[in-house]
């Protein structure tokens, strides 16, 4: 079993019952991992005080997928613990080589090209979207999951939030080949019924595909992590704080120092504040000044006189 807090689940499908989601199907992967403890045998569904609030159907479709019938509104505000720090081992000590580092960097690809955890995802997927840039980089970005562009390309970060990231990156003098950039979920979230849009990763898709980005961390050791956005925070930090009072404001995993800010894709939907680009640049800055990289004065105003 993956999910640890059964509270966890049951207040994301409350929350998305009051953002409109009426159905859920269960698959038969997801259900037999449920009722896998015949010692835990659940109440019948219409005694399960948690579940009723979602429960509009008597009837359980046992399809392997779709699990989720979204509603329309897909953003990813849902806030869980998903207590990594305890539960994830990371060494950090390990001095990797740069050849070592290649070798097990390539082993891991191989075992995540392999994982068949999530079938829904197997299912609808086209591309494993792993992750991108130096094995050896200090700077590491973390965002939420595959958008389409990524799921067709196999590279994380190539859409419109992408192309922010990019130039984010090299705003700071950097380039996507100079830092590492990964996702919490390494499958883009299958959208059933939907012909377009993105939906936010499942807790028990990022619990289950947590360990392959621990590993990822393990063998870059990066020491700056950008986590982009809510879900890359809450997978990374166990966080409840909302990202607008965490950016700006490092915290650590495993010991290693990480700026929480705003997804690219939020500056997409807010181009024109420029209050919201100054504050992701104040926290690049903070993150350049940490890895003692140059700081021109250009750079340092940069947004300032827009705002
Ligand atoms: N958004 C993400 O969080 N990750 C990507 O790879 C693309 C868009």
């Amino acid at each position: 079993m993956f999910i640890n807090d059964l509270n966890d689940v049951i207040s994301y499908l409350e929350f998305q019952k009051t953002k409109g989601l009426k159905y859920i199907q269960i698959s038969d992967f997801i259900l037999n991992q449920l009722f896998e403890d015949k010692s835990h045998r659940p109440l019948p569904f219409s005694q399960a005080k948690s579940l009723t609030a979602f429960q509009t159907n008597t009837s359980v479709n046992l399809t392997p997928s779709p699990i989720y019938k979204l509603s329309n509104n897909t953003s990813a505000p849902f806030i869980f613990n998903m207590d990594t720090t305890v539960n994830i081992k990371i060494d950090l000590t390990k001095n990797l080589s740069p050849e070592v580092k290649i070798k097990e960097m390539s082993e891991l690809r191989n075992s995540i090209l392999k994982c068949s955890q999530c079938p829904h995802l197997v299912h609808s997927r086209r591309n494993v979207v792993i992750g991108i840039g130096d094995d050896n980089s200090p700077l590491m970005f973390i965002g939420e999951a595959p958008g389409a562009d990524e799921d067709a390309q196999g590279e994380p970060f190539v859409g419109r939030a992408g192309h922010v990231l990019t130039k984010i990156i090299a705003a700071m003098g950097l380039s996507r080949e100079k830092v590492f950039i990964a996702n919490i979920l390494k499958c883009r979230p299958d959208t059933p019924g939907q012909t377009s849009g993105n939906r936010p990763p499942t807790p028990a898709e990022m619990k289950i595909c947590f360990p392959w980005l621990a590993k990822q961390i393990e063998i870059v050791q990066p020491k700056v992590i950008v986590a982009l956005g809510s879900t890359a925070v809450n997978g990374l930090l166990s966080q409840t704080t909302p990202i607008s009072r965490l950016r700006g404001h490092f915290q650590t995993f495993h010991g290693i120092q990480v700026m929480p800010t705003f997804h690219p894709s939020y500056l997409l939907r807010n181009a024109t504040n420029y209050k919201v680009k100054r504050n992701v640049w104040e926290d690049m800055l903070q993150v350049m000044e940490y890895l003692k990289l140059p700081i021109s004065e250009k750079q340092k105003n940069y947004f300032l006189s827009k705002q």
